[in-house]
């Protein structure tokens, strides 16, 4: 008997998942509602949609029908009940945590997290009174010992940025839903074709789908998925209210991204492993980290949690920061910038840019060293990277 199945696969679903076109004229792509606004045909019908007792739009803070696609489809990537879009990955992480914490309550972090979550957890912690607190998430002790009386939130990145480090989703949700703490996720180096963290048992997974999601370097944006109740109160409150939210057409521009990410990202990574294999045997690289690194003690891990390694490597040159920023400023090719998922490949030196707030001793706990450099592995022929970045570190 064939197998019946009840959700086509990912890549299917990346391009025919969540759109309607029958509800759009049939319009092969899906139509930007480049609107504010929406009118009411009457009076009563303004009212009845203030009130929740019509559906329908009202104003595009509160929700807009090219957004609403987005939100559908990462639901349906993440196997989420519903999904939010922001105007960028920071609006989703800031909004995330400010509508599952109050005044008073703890947020428990993995050690190593992109750098304006640090600052945003910094600030939270001196304007708002949330406190929080780093640990190594991979010591089960220090986890069970680090979830406190007021801990409402365990936030986990993996791998962390740029480290490289994994973090196993399986223990720490386990760990966290035992005592009935929300898990949130930042499965940006991922994206849902390479990890699924609901399906694991995370609570809320979010994205800042500026990087792989969008794939082609021309959109700030953020994405969330969950629980409906916990999705919709989420959207009544800190999205509604303290306002980061899509515009239309960035969703239009994200929604056309989503449909080759399976493609882009099976080159991303397919690119990495052949980079890995050059950089970890030439004389000037001192270490690599790639989660799909044989000889890596997170290699198990990253079988198991991961479909493959990513397509981010990070590496070290022996000389520390002067050195490293030498062979920055001989690339030609390989583009010196933050970010990362682009079709361009991209590098950058963690220490004096995306993670430069972190105070020094903060860093260096990290594991985040002067030499280290961070690369975005682009959808380039593999061997003109290489060559790059060979000529570079002569
Ligand atoms: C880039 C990034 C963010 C922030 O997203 P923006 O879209 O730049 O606001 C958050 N988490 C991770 C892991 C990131 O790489």
């Amino acid at each position: 008997m064939a197998r019946v199945r009840e959700k086509k696969d990912l890549e299917t679903r990346l391009i025919h998942g969540a759109y309607d076109r029958q509800r759009h004229h049939g319009s092969l792509t899906p139509p930007i509602y480049q609107t504010s606004t929406f009118s009411f045909d009457s009076a009563e019908q303004g009212e009845a949609r203030f009130a929740g007792n019509e559906s329908g739009y009202i104003y595009s803070r509160l929700g807009n029908p090219t957004v609403d696609i987005l939100e559908k489809a990462i639901a349906d990537l993440e196997n989420a009940e519903a999904g939010a879009a922001f105007g960028s990955g920071m609006a989703a992480v800031s909004s995330v945590l400010m509508a599952l914490v109050r005044s008073g309550d703890h947020i428990l972090v993995s050690e190593g997290v992109y750098g304006c979550t640090f600052g945003f957890l910094e600030m939270a912690q001196e304007r708002y009174n949330i406190a929080h607190n780093f640990i190594d998430m991979n010591d089960e002790k220090a986890v069970r010992e680090g979830i406190k009386e007021n801990t409402k939130v365990v936030y986990v990145e993996t791998p962390i940025n740029p480290t490289m480090k994994l973090i196993d989703l399986k223990t720490v949700i386990q760990i966290a839903k035992e005592r009935g703490v929300t898990v949130v996720v930042d499965n940006t180096f991922c994206s849902p074709y390479l990890q699924q963290p609901l399906d694991m048992g995370a609570d809320v997974v979010l994205h800042s789908a500026t990087k792989y999601i969008c794939g082609h370097g021309d959109v700030i944006a953020g994405l969330a998925a969950g629980k409906a109740d916990f999705i919709q109160e989420l959207k009544m409150t800190t999205l509604k209210d303290m306002g980061g939210v899509m515009a239309p057409f960035d969703a239009w521009l994200l929604l056309r991204g989503l449909k080759t990410l399976s493609v882009r990202m099976d080159r991303h990574c397919t690119n990495a492993a052949f980079l890995f294999d050059k950089l970890k045997d030439h004389p000037r690289v001192s270490k690599v980290i790639y989660p799909g690194d044989p000889a890596s003690d997170q290699y198990d891990l990253a079988k198991k949690q991961m479909s493959q390694p990513g397509g981010l490597i990070t590496f070290e040159i022996e000389g520390g920061k002067k050195v490293a920023q030498k062979v920055l400023n001989k690339l030609k090719l390989v583009q010196v910038a933050v970010s990362l998922g682009d079709a361009e490949t991209l590098i950058q030196h963690p220490a004096s840019m995306t993670h430069a707030v972190v105070p020094e001793e903060n860093r260096l706990a990290m594991g985040i060293t002067d030499g280290m450099l961070r690369l975005s592995a682009g959808l380039e022929n593999a061997q003109d990277i290489w060559e790059d970045l060979e000529q570079a570190m002569k």
